[in-house]
């Protein structure tokens, strides 16, 4: 995979031996003084997309159980100083942590929210900046989950309006469901500055268009959710595969201490490489089969109704990750239509459906036994 997105290579060694010494400080603590001790390293820059915000090539996402806030303001030390949040995290902790974490440094840093409410209710999204602290945000993300949706006028009615009251500068779209058809519709409607889907890399067949055309016609992309399918060193070695990709602009993540920081630092800083980027591959191929992708189709197929793909991520998606249990019981408690055994026929349409040959129905009562 070729990167095209005009950084440079020699860009990531620098640092790289000062992060190896680094790398041995962290992982035991979240103190601050933890993070006065350890060594800053270069992290590459990227352009997102036609904008005049410059990224980290791996930045700070807020959605895992374990933002703490001592390493949120740990990462942003390191030259993380992009970060990504929603009101919706952790129950409303992360916001609060993200407004703690950059007091008094807003000027240095790229923030992004999510917009989980209607494009036009400014009392939501003052109350957002209230937690902040801030006036306004670097870019905003609409948080939409179906293709049909995206080409609804108040997106960019919302935006539009928003942008000129001085809200923020920037749109995105942010989607975790019926991806790549959002993030296709998001292109068609020519406005958005950038994608954030919940991507990984066994689905790089069906993205790669995609991130193609984002970079043809200067739209960013922002990875989060990209540990899927990878564990431990596996998705470090999948950090520079990501960042040699196409149209990407930046990784974002949540860290669960600061070892977990240095080390996609560190990452970020290797040279994509073709041997380990197929072993990678072929090991997230193989993770990821039987597993749920996101890609919505038993929504469509139930005859109830029911949110299938939202509890199929409560059980597969999340239980799967230790640091998102809690988001999994959260967001299972925000499903409104539960396929309790009442409602869901068991008809098994879903399952017959799923092109991904995820067990469903087990998935639909483990979330019912489990989460309810
Ligand atoms: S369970 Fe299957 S059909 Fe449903 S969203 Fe996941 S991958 Fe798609
Ligand atoms: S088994 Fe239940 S959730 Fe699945 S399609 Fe049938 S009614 Fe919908």
């Amino acid at each position: 995979m070729t990167g095209k997105s005009g950084y440079s290579r020699r860009d990531f060694f620098k640092g790289a031996s000062v992060l190896a010494g680094a790398a041995a400080l962290g992982g035991v603590g979240t103190s601050t003084a933890g993070a006065a001790v350890a060594a800053k390293a270069a992290i590459p820059r990227r352009k997102l997309g036609k904008t005049d915000l410059e990224l980290p090539a791996v930045s700070i996402g807020t959605g895992a159980d374990n933002s703490d806030l001592n390493v949120i303001k740990y990462a942003i030390s390191q030259g993380m100083n992009f970060v990504h949040t929603s009101t919706g995290y952790k129950k409303g902790v992360a916001i609060k942590n993200v407004g703690e974490a950059i007091k008094g440094q807003r000027d240095k840093l790229t923030l992004a929210l999510k917009i989980t409410w209607a494009p036009d209710d400014d009392a939501a999204l003052d109350a957002a900046f209230e937690t902040l602290g801030v006036d306004n945000v670097d870019i905003a993300f609409f948080n939409i989950h179906k293709a049909s949706q995206v080409s609804d006028p108040k997106f960019r009615k919302g935006a539009e309006r928003w942008i000129k009251m001085g809200k923020f500068r920037y749109i995105g779209l942010t989607s975790h469901k019926e991806t790549a058809a959002c993030l296709s519709a998001a292109l068609d409607q020519g406005f958005y500055n950038a994608l954030m889907p919940a991507y990984n890399i066994s689905m790089e067949e069906e993205f790669l268009p995609i991130f193609e055309r984002a970079e043809k016609e200067g739209v960013g992309v922002v990875l989060m959710k990209s540990g899927r399918g990878l564990n431990g060193d596996a998705y470090y070695d999948a950090v520079p595969q990501y960042l040699a990709t196409t149209g990407i602009t930046t990784i974002n993540k949540g860290y669960g201490s600061f070892r977990d920081v240095q080390k996609q630092i560190e990452a970020a800083g290797q040279p994509a490489d073709a041997e380990i980027g197929k072993r990678v591959r072929e090991a997230a191929a193989v993770a990821m089969t039987g597993h749920c992708q996101m890609c919505g189709i038993c929504d469509q197929v139930c005859p109830r109704g029911l949110p299938v793909a939202d509890v199929v991520r409560c059980s597969d998606y999340y239980m799967e990750h230790a640091l998102y249990v809690g988001t999994a019981f959260q967001t299972y408690e925000e499903l409104k239509d539960r396929p309790q055994t009442a409602i869901c026929g068991d008809c098994d349409l879903c399952e017959r459906a799923c092109p991904n040959g995820v067990p469903v129905m087990h998935h639909i009562r483990r979330a019912e036994t489990t989460l309810a």
